[in-house]
């Protein structure tokens, strides 16, 4: 069956049954499939022969899964945009995607705001838009990646096989916004097992006593997250199976599983399973997997991402493209139907990354990767895209954001790790006057850390104040730099650009 056609026979076979709660509004299957279907009609008066994309705007309402389903209903692709963006990135996002629409909570409540029966099933194709996410880019503006029904259909139809789903008996946890490709895991998961997906909103990010006390008192069956999230909840004692007896799988992807996060919660869940998955958003959330078990950690660390999903193949090929042998490094290339079919409008950066004309669409995911085993590992990337908390970031795109400020001639932005792993970062900025203001040559705590009393660092708190608040009109909140310093100029490698472990050694020096 569809995917489509098993979510909506929910609404028939289970109508009083919670399909997505959050922040204490609940909305049952019948309502989600009669109130889709509403908005449906609706978009079918507003855009009538009209197929450009539809942008749902909020943080987590279960409306927005009303308007997900509206768009696939009627065949338009949906962009979801999170309420916490900066109203300018909003703007771009929505340019770059020529939306038809934006749909807010509002109009959802307003469009769909009664249930009605689902209008007739239309002609779909494989090849059809179901959803564009935008992730960050290093051109200093967001890309859409494009994903097409046979995209999900594959990735949702591989994560069915893989785990043994309870029908209309799973509880999901939702930690990611709905503008992750992460989130696409527990929400069609759920949907499509006619499971009741509980989301963990900002509020609760922001508050543990709130986090816990949701974990402690929600059945959850299904725990979908980025392993930073259970690194965070494994601090609190507690955090383990007396807290959530009825888990039955953590499903974790988006960034490095540590061994030791995966072999704490082996230990303190034993009755559940846990999962290592692996992929971009240019395949459709994840394309490998592995089960991490005792036998996995006594001989695994770093840990595997495990076998690619079937009907995808993975290769690790050199610089020409040719399959490296067993145990050597390359770039990890994917190779299936969970290929998108490239970044909206963006023709170059399509050709730079997919390739598009054989049977089957291919991506270079600028991922390190080695067989060992059979099995992949993933090393880092070549590139300056980092995880960041969870978050994909493109270091370049905050560059070209900061070089656009006012009194800034060139910046770099560098990460701060803390156990190997990034944890905050710092733009390092030369300013328009540096050359005839003695002020910038002294390297300057940014805005949360100044200390000098002198005029100079007062100055250069000043600018990092408002170049942090600059930042924050163009972009995320986790892409902007927790600290700024200023340099006269920045150090150079022999062939003439900028020598970044130089620069980050000057300024751990002090000099
Ligand atoms: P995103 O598009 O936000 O899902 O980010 C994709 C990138 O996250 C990949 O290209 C990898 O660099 C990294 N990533 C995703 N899953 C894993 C994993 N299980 N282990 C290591 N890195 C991962």
């Amino acid at each position: 069956m569809d995917f489509l056609d098993a979510i909506t026979a929910w609404g028939a076979a289970c109508p009083d049954r919670v399909a997505h709660a959050s922040s204490g509004a609940q909305l049952t299957y019948g309502e989600l499939i009669g109130r889709a279907a509403t908005l449906a009609r609706w978009i079918d008066v507003a855009l009538p022969d009209d197929r450009r994309p539809i942008g749902i705007v909020g943080h987590r309402e279960p409306q927005l899964l009303v308007a997900m389903l509206a768009c696939a209903l009627t065949n338009h692709p949906y962009v979801p945009i999170d309420d916490g963006l900066p109203a300018e990135r909003v703007a771009r996002i929505a340019a770059s995607a020529k939306l038809a629409q934006l749909l807010t909570v509002g109009d959802v409540d307003r469009y769909g705001a009664t249930t009605s029966a689902l209008p007739p099933r239309r002609a779909r194709s494989a090849d059809d838009l179901f959803y564009v996410m935008f992730t960050s880019g290093s051109t200093g503006d967001p890309k859409g990646v494009q994903i097409t029904r046979g995209c999900l259909a594959a990735f949702v139809g591989w994560m069915t096989g893989e785990h043994t789903l309870q029908p209309a008996d799973e509880t999901f946890l939702n930690q990611a916004n709905f503008s992750f490709d992460l989130s696409v895991m527990d929400v069609y998961l759920n949907l499509v097992s006619g499971g009741t997906l509980v989301s963990a909103t900002r509020e609760h990010a922001a508050n543990p006593r709130l986090l816990f006390e949701l974990l402690r008192t929600t059945p959850f069956t299904t725990w979908v997250s980025t392993p930073t999230f259970a690194s965070m909840c494994l601090v609190e004692r507690s955090f383990d199976a007396t807290m959530l007896p009825t888990l039955r799988r953590f499903l974790f992807c988006g960034e490095i599983l540590p061994h030791a996060v995966a072999s704490a919660l082996v230990d303190r869940f034993p009755a559940a399973e846990v999962w290592n998955t692996y992929g971009p958003t240019e395949a459709t959330v994840a394309t490998t997997s592995i089960r991490v078990t005792r036998g996995v950690l006594a001989r695994h660390d770093p840990l595997p991402v495990g076998v690619a999903m079937p009907g995808t193949e993975i290769r690790v090929v050199d610089a020409d493209g040719t399959p490296v042998a067993e145990g050597e490094r390359g770039e990890i290339v994917i190779r299936g139907p969970n290929v998108s079919c490239g970044y909206l409008g963006r023709d170059d950066l399509t050709s730079a990354g997919f390739q598009l004309d054989g049977a089957q669409r291919a991506y270079h995911t600028g991922d390190w990767g080695r067989y060992r085993e059979g099995l992949l590992f993933c090393e880092g990337r070549m590139d300056s895209q980092i995880k960041l908390h969870g978050y994909r970031i493109e270091l370049g795109e905050i560059e070209v954001q900061l070089r656009r400020c006012q009194g800034v001639r060139d910046a770099v932005v560098l990460v701060n790790e803390r156990n190997g792993a990034a944890h905050s970062l710092t733009a390092v900025v030369v300013a328009t006057d540096s050359a005839t203001d003695g002020t910038t040559d002294r390297t300057t705590d940014g805005a949360t850390t100044g200390t000098s009393g002198t005029d100079a660092s007062a100055r250069a708190r000043t600018g990092a104040m408002e170049l942090r608040g600059e930042l924050a009109r163009h972009l995320p909140a986790y892409m902007v730099p927790r600290k700024v310093r200023f340099v006269a100029q920045f150090p150079m490698t022999a062939n003439g650009k900028v020598d970044r472990r130089a620069l980050a050694d000057e300024l751990a020096r002090g000099t």
